[in-house]
């Protein structure tokens, strides 16, 4: 096989990416998205896959507004309690720090909760469709918005 750079162009492998997440400053997450004061870091956009990564701090009381996750997630709370699709008492799941979650494609959330202050880090496979009570979309974060919204926090 001739393997010159222009063949093999599209295999050259990643770029390989590490944070030193204390180092990275809070940043507000997006007004609209959130009730409360929800911070964020953006800790990785991975354009080959859509996917972004980032670590939250939800006080208590806060939590994300209604949102349709178009790929899959996968998430770690470190620190706090999350209500995810109304908690165990609604048919949800109730998140207690150290817990891990999986939520599948299309899986919708009508209201993140947090009840004490919270920590956690979620890669998202695709965008969140954030969404209003009738299903239309208010605002499509893909890995390039949520770049765009780091970049100018
Ligand atoms: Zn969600």
């Amino acid at each position: 096989m001739n393997n010159t750079s222009h063949e093999v162009s599209h295999q050259n492998p990643l770029e390989g990416r590490y944070v030193q997440i204390e180092k990275l400053e809070w940043a507000s997450f997006p007004e609209g998205l959130c009730e409360g004061p929800i911070k964020w870091k953006l800790l990785n956009v991975s354009p080959e896959t859509g996917a972004w990564t980032a670590i939250f701090d939800c006080p208590a009381g806060s939590s994300f507004n209604r949102h349709v996750h178009i790929g899959p997630g996968e998430y770690f709370l470190t620190k706090g309690y999350m209500e995810v699709r109304g908690g165990d008492d609604d048919g949800g799941s109730t998140a207690i720090a150290p817990g891990y979650g999986y939520e599948p494609c299309n899986a919708q959330h009508d209201k993140t909760y947090f009840k004490e202050d919270s920590e956690f880090y979620m890669t998202f496979l695709g965008p969140l469709n954030f969404i209003d009570q009738d299903g239309n979309t208010l605002a499509l974060v893909t890995w390039q918005g949520a770049q765009t919204a780091w970049e100018i926090k």
